[in-house]
């Protein structure tokens, strides 16, 4: 086993809202469920993820340490894209997070691994933390090529972030595509092994400090029903939860991370 596997990492649990929510939803979930959510800054972060158009207005309305993301970001600096937002206006208007290269942008948007990586060198670049998602489809595991796919989507971010010490500002989510909104999730084993692959993986191409310490969240129609089982393995240091994070019981799986202390 890795000796990076014996740390505790600060827990990271994002809320993955998609092209979900209007204001009447905000105006209700954000006082009624995230205000009333408490963690320790120490122990965990809670960040939520609603659309570009409504990141404001979300943060708006919380009043507690939950932190607000972007979902996506524009591969390109600031000029002649319409319709793309830039890393360095997420930044500009107040956020420190954004996802990058989750399943569905790569899957109906087109986007590669390479924009990928690129997109992750801006947010970082611009100063946010990105949280990159990698994940093998159903035939990719069947045909037991799950690491394989990971690290082919993990090398383009390495390519692009050279410099090690800004690796403390990436985050890893494990979303296998056969478990995203489909109700069937990854075992806590399942999730572990590719975790800890990841992990041994970073040591051996990244660094031994960055191994230690980056959090790789699992992601995968996680519920208050599976989170506690997933939280507990040594590798597993977050979720990035869909459409579960749009409910009530979002608070009990942000309530997990307390099972890993
Ligand atoms: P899910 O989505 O929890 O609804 O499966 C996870 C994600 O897409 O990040």
């Amino acid at each position: 086993m890795s000796k990076a596997t014996s740390t505790v990492r600060k827990v990271l649990i994002g809320g993955n809202w998609k092209s979900n929510g209007d204001q009447a939803f905000m105006k209700s979930f954000v006082p009624n469920v995230l205000n009333n959510l408490k963690f320790e800054d120490s122990k965990c972060e809670v960040v939520v993820c609603p659309t570009l158009l409504h990141m404001s207005f979300a943060k708006s309305l919380i009043s507690n340490n939950v932190q607000v993301s972007s979902q996506n970001v524009s591969m390109y600096p600031s000029g002649a894209f319409t319709g793309e937002v830039t890393s360095k206006m997420v930044k500009d208007m107040g956020f420190n997070w954004t996802l990058t290269g989750h399943s569905e942008r790569r899957q109906i948007f087109g986007e590669t691994s390479d924009a990928v990586g690129i997109k992750t060198k801006e947010a970082i670049a611009a100063g946010l933390n990105a949280i990159a998602c990698i994940g093998e489809n159903l035939n990719e595991r069947t045909e037991n090529k799950t690491i394989d796919v990971c690290i082919s989507q993990l090398v383009p971010i390495l390519k692009n972030i050279c410099d090690i010490k800004l690796w403390k500002q990436i985050v890893i989510a494990y979303e296998p595509v056969w478990a995203i909104g489909t109700g069937k999730t990854a075992t806590p084993e399942q999730a572990q092994e590719v975790h800890l692959k990841l992990r041994e993986w970073i040591e051996n191409n990244v660094s031994q400090e960055v191994a230690k310490e980056i959090r790789i969240i699992y992601g995968g129609s996680v519920t208050e029903n599976n989170a506690k089982d997933l939280i507990v393995q040594n590798d597993i240091d977050g979720f990035l939860v869909g459409g579960a994070s749009l409910k009530a019981g979002f608070t009990t799986i942000v309530d997990s991370h307390k099972f890993k202390f």
